[in-house]
């Protein structure tokens, strides 16, 4: 299925909107080494709010970013960098309530696209049922991962995005 091309993207429209209003207003962040040495991964999901949550200011922390929150490759090449060229010790991991990570099966998901595109991702989809399983295990990856060396500190929650509330899943080792 080809999507028509737009000649007036909603790129287009943020640029216009955000980047040239707000880029004389605010100084950014100077420094890039992450002022609280943490990083924090969590989902994409518009409901979470990162800054708010926690109340950051810009150059605080390393945020990455993807469907889920999850633990993938580029997760941990990411925070393998942060931890080695930009001094951070410790990671936050934040997943939540009604993601929708856990409302579809990764396999029928991968069927739907190998009959589309008529190629199958190669890449786990990283689906899950429980979101408190899937923040255990996330923080247990990390504690495995034979790479990350320079982690002092990992805790999981998981935030409702109803109540807009953290419940911690995985209490610091
Ligand atoms: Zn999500």
């Amino acid at each position: 299925m080809a999507i028509p091309k737009n000649s007036e993207s909603n790129i287009t429209k943020l640029l216009d909107r955000g980047f040239a209003s707000r880029h004389n207003s605010e100084e950014s962040p100077r420094q890039s080494e992450p002022r609280q040495h943490v990083v924090i991964v969590t989902c994409m999901d518009t409901r979470i709010n990162p800054y708010r949550i926690f109340n950051l200011v810009e150059g605080d922390v390393h945020l990455l970013r993807n469907a889920g929150g999850v633990i993938t490759d580029d997760v941990v090449r990411s925070i393998l960098i942060s931890q080695r060229l930009l001094n951070t010790t410790e990671v936050l991991v934040v997943q939540h309530t009604k993601c929708g990570l856990a409302t579809f099966a990764g396999d029928q998901f991968k069927d739907e696209v190998e009959r589309e595109t008529q190629q199958r991702p190669e890449f786990e989809m990283e689906d899950f049922e429980d979101v408190y399983e899937s923040v255990k295990s996330s923080v247990s990856k990390l504690h495995a991962n034979p790479y990350l060396t320079r982690t002092t500190h990992v805790r999981g929650f998981v935030y409702d995005v109803d109540q807009d509330q953290l419940e911690e899943v995985v209490v610091d080792q």
